[in-house]
């Protein structure tokens, strides 16, 4: 295979290095050495995937167990996947060039809903069955896990299981029992007479088996055990694509953006059908991170990716309660990792891989308990080495200025913060509890002790956000870019990345309706506007894209449909806007009668029911 692979495909596509693997720290086992075999399936190209930090801890602590194999594979981009198919060849995994059919587990990590039509390229292309209702035992199991699957119903028709939670005790819990489970199952099938040793028995022991995995593990989700009744009147279809009840342009002055919940016909939620199988799934969670260590040789990629550098979590949870927010309750409680062992990982690290930059991942790296001791040993071990230490996410509060002064080896990275909203008013609404005074106070320290560069996230589309929120982003970035050009004596980078806000599953806003497109795109304008000859870099997220997303993530199992025919009809890549086509997305909610309106626009009522509403965290 991997010589077809090289003498075929390899002229036929741009970036080749993504598909050959080979980097250091991969790990290639024998398939005869070991008793399963996972493929790690990253939903996305190559050089987004590489820079995820589930993916090189999991490939890591599977590998470390003798009697698995983790391999990987990623999306290709079209032109690999026009010259798979011309050359009837299947997707393969970077290891053993393995078909992704072989395996006994292929795991999907979804971190966003736009890759959703990846995962089907991924298993056309691998020879896997698209539909569970089609795999028999000798077919992989195939799971997902990860931020998106906390709403496992969109994807149900295509992910035999979903793990809810950590995936660090129950990945491999999971995939040792599938394989005790294969084992029982080879054996039923055996025992079966004629027609039934074939396809349909194996569909029946593949049914037993994951019937079992359902009962055996309360953080894992099967859909197929869970049924869903019609709603009243409503049939099993979508009802009409309607009008919008938001087609507010931004309102001026003290207006209204997303109304209070009225009560009426709400959404279904899916109920078990099997004795055993759990009516609420629970999360899986690690008591102590510490305890699973990252790779000191994480894969090196051989082409450039998003992030190459030492990436360590240093906190899992995040202390805020923002209501919007969804990595907050998908990451509780909070655990950290010891100084020591975070010092001591960025060095090894460092050392085995060459990388001169050292990332330290959380939702909020500044509330870690014991910053200041962190930092004085990173400063002790990493300072010699050359190496600097990049912190993504600093929360805005009083502590600010004082880690500034702490982050001495950081300054080419610039300072990143997450204010989501401009005014202090809109913050204490949307439950984050920072003043605009801290935030110049930080900036101030940052550029006072050599900054040049900072990046500030906010969000638009909150409920009863007014003209003077949106101005705000403006106006708060243009200080921001003013105070640096100060106190540096030139000019600074102040970025303002603006997205949209959507109500996610889970969260405390999680019955809101969205903010419609004409809003969005009236508010995208005023920014743009006002942003003209203020020094500052205004980003915002495509408005299309965002109403994707919220349909995605707040569908129920109908968005099957959706998702498939976008996929059949050539969606491919959605997150990338060199390759999204929301002609396909069009045709595909027109020809299924999918009421978009009703599932990302409308409120959905207190007494209704979610259809995530059986996964709780
Ligand atoms: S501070 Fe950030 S991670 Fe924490 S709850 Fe708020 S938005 Fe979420």
């Amino acid at each position: 295979m991997r010589t077809q692979i090289e003498s075929l495909l390899l002229s036929e596509v741009s970036l080749p290095g993504q598909y050959i693997g080979g980097e250091l720290g991969s790990i290639v086992k024998p398939k005869d050495s070991v008793k399963g075999r996972l493929c790690f399936a990253f939903p996305d190209v190559y050089t987004i995937g590489m820079s995820n930090y589930g993916l090189q801890l999991l490939y890591a602590l599977m590998n470390r167990r003798p009697d698995w194999a983790c391999e990987r594979a990623f999306a290709p981009y079209p032109d690999m996947e026009k010259a798979l198919r011309k050359h009837k060849l299947p997707l393969y995994s970077l290891e053993t060039f393995s078909p992704l059919s072989e395996f006994d587990v292929l795991g999907f990590s979804l971190q966003y809903e736009l890759t959703f039509t990846n995962v089907l390229t991924m298993l056309d292309l691998g020879g896997v069955p698209l539909h569970c209702a089609d795999r028999t035992m000798s077919d992989p199991l195939v799971i997902a896990g990860g931020p998106s699957a906390s709403n496992p119903e969109p994807m149900s028709d295509f992910i035999d299981l979903f793990i809810i939670g950590d995936g660090e005790e129950a990945l491999p819990a999971v995939c040792d029992f599938w394989l005790e489970m294969k084992g029982d199952g080879r054996q039923q099938t055996a025992n079966l007479d004629g027609r039934q040793q074939t396809a349909d028995g194996s569909r029946e022991a593949r049914r037993q088996a994951l019937l079992e995995t359902a009962r055996e593990f309360p953080f894992v989700a099967v859909p197929q055990f869970y049924s869903v009744p019609s709603p009243p009147g409503r049939g099993l279809g979508w009802g009409q694509t309607g009008k919008s009840p938001h087609p507010s342009p931004l309102p001026k002055g003290e207006g209204t953006v997303v109304a209070t919940l009225p009560k009426g016909e709400g959404t279904i939620c899916p109920r078990p059908t099997e004795p055993g199988v759990p009516e609420i799934v629970c999360p899986a969670r690690v008591e102590n991170i510490d305890a699973f260590e990252p790779p000191i040789l994480r894969i090196v990629p051989t082409v450039e990716c998003v992030q190459d550098r030492v990436a360590i979590e240093i906190m899992r949870g995040c202390p805020g309660r923002c209501k919007f927010c969804i990595s907050t309750v998908q990451k509780r409680p909070i655990r950290t990792r010891s100084p020591e062992s975070i010092a001591r990982i960025a060095k090894e690290s460092c050392l085995a891989t060459g990388s001169n930059e050292v990332s330290l991942l959380s939702l909020s790296t500044s509330d870690y308990p014991q910053f200041e001791e962190l930092m004085t040993k990173l400063r002790e071990e990493l300072c010699p080495l050359n190496v600097s230490v990049s912190v993504p996410s600093l929360r805005v509060n009083h502590q600010l200025s004082d880690v500034m002064r702490q982050l001495t080896t950081e300054r080419t990275s610039g300072l990143t913060l997450a204010p989501e909203a401009a005014l202090d008013e809109m913050r204490r609404r949307i439950g984050k509890p920072i003043t605009n005074e801290h935030l110049l106070a930080g900036c101030e320290s940052a550029f006072n002790n050599g900054f040049n560069r900072v990046k500030m996230y906010f969000m638009c589309g909150f409920p009863e956000e007014t003209n003077a929120d949106i101005d705000g982003i403006v106006e708060l970035s243009a200080a921001v870019s003013r105070m640096g050009r100060k106190i540096r004596g030139k000019s600074v980078t102040v970025i303002a990345n603006v997205s949209n806000f959507v109500p996610k599953p889970h969260t405390p806003w999680e019955r809101l309706g969205m903010a419609t497109q004409g809003y969005f795109l009236n508010a995208h304008d005023e920014l743009r506007l006002r942003s003209k000859r203020t020094g500052i870099a205004l980003k915002y997220h495509d408005m299309e894209t965002s109403l994707l997303e919220a349909l995605l993530c707040r569908g129920d199992r109908r968005l099957g449909r959706v998702i498939e025919r976008a996929w059949q009809l050539g969606a491919r890549l959605d997150s990338w806007s060199d390759y999204f086509r929301g002609d396909c997305w069009e045709q595909a909610i027109a020809e299924t009668g999918t009421d978009v309106n009703k599932i990302v626009h409308e409120p959905v009522p207190d007494d209704a029911e979610l259809p995530w509403g059986y996964v709780r965290f």
